[in-house]
């Protein structure tokens, strides 16, 4: 499948089947903490990057083959969903195929504009986030297109959680020193009692970011957090459970969610295991496709995670 992965573990919505319109790595913010590397398409214009038919196409395999075995349907992916011009059409789509509800993982920067609204507020989920609370910082961490302003975006925020009737959850991803001061998380949080989202859930970069000197904070941040915020939710674990793979060829699949992002090496065993396929085959098959220079080895924060190479 080119455009469909998973059902794969997600943090915030159990088991996930990712619907990715998205080429890697297209994009109108490159921000710092990315796990999918630079953006090498960065744009802000909106079109079809490849036919909705083939995408609808191979929505229907998966959603059959699948049935009932996710919890969501989730628009995400290698870069963001909403420049997808059609991405209307597929949530409507996905919506005929299956009961399941619809989610739509975003950056947030396209809510203010018309067309997106009307499109998202057929999904049952959205998930923007709000990174900084202030253009500055917003530039500094998201390094968004010129043509995104910060309060129009936020006004953008704002108006659509006003019409929309679903669940908007806002993640904050939490950097050392770069947006964990009380003084800058106030910023965010007078943002977010403008916007009211039903949800604040807090990320730290479990995975490797785009720029190495991102780090995770450190645990004193946790009463900043809790004075600042009151309710929130911690989402700073890693996924439990095994992805999903269509067939037996290691490296297609491998490549096919490493796309989506980098992933610690005990999971990818997890995943691949079986009984004719032991956890030795798996990391000789990792080892050969390194020498080919196809996916490469990353230590971060202790663990050893894999990626594509760049
Ligand atoms: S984290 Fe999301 S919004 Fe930021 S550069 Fe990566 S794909 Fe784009």
């Amino acid at each position: 499948m080119k455009y469909i992965y998973g059902p794969v573990p997600s943090r915030r919505l159990g088991n996930s089947l990712g619907i990715d319109p998205i080429p890697s790595k297209t994009c109108n913010y490159q921000c710092i903490y990315c796990q999918l590397g630079k953006t090498t398409n960065f744009t802000n214009e909106r079109k079809d990057f490849s036919p909705k038919e083939e995408i609808i196409k191979e929505m229907e395999e998966s959603i059959n083959l699948n049935k009932n075995e996710f919890d969501y349907i989730t628009f995400v992916g290698s870069g963001e969903p909403t420049l997808y011009k059609s991405l209307g059409d597929l949530i409507l789509k996905a919506k005929e195929l299956s009961e399941k509800p619809i989610c739509v993982i975003t950056n947030g920067s396209l809510l203010y504009h018309e067309d997106v609204k009307d499109e998202l507020i057929f999904s049952d989920v959205v998930l923007p986030t709000l990174d900084a609370g202030d253009e500055k910082l917003f530039i500094k961490i998201n390094r968004p297109h010129p043509s995104i302003k910060f309060e129009k975006m936020i006004q953008g925020y704002i108006d659509f959680r006003k019409e929309f009737k679903g669940k908007f959850w806002i993640e904050i991803m939490l950097m050392k020193g770069i947006n964990d001061s009380k003084e800058e998380l106030l910023k965010i949080k007078n943002k977010l009692d403008l916007i009211k989202p039903d949800r604040i859930d807090i990320n730290v970069p479990i995975r490797p970011p785009t720029e190495s000197w991102v780090q995770i904070p450190d645990k004193s941040v946790i009463p900043i957090l809790n004075d600042v915020f009151g309710e929130y939710n911690n989402i700073n674990f890693p996924e439990r459970g095994k992805f999903s793979v269509f067939s037996s060829n290691f490296e297609m699949e491998l490549k096919n969610l490493l796309e989506r992002h980098p992933m610690k090496q005990e999971q990818i065993i997890e995943t691949f295991y079986s009984k004719k396929f032991k956890e030795q085959d798996i990391l000789l098959q990792l080892n050969i496709l390194a020498s080919q220079n196809k996916i490469k080895k990353v230590n971060y924060n202790n663990q050893t995670f894999w990626k594509l190479t760049s």
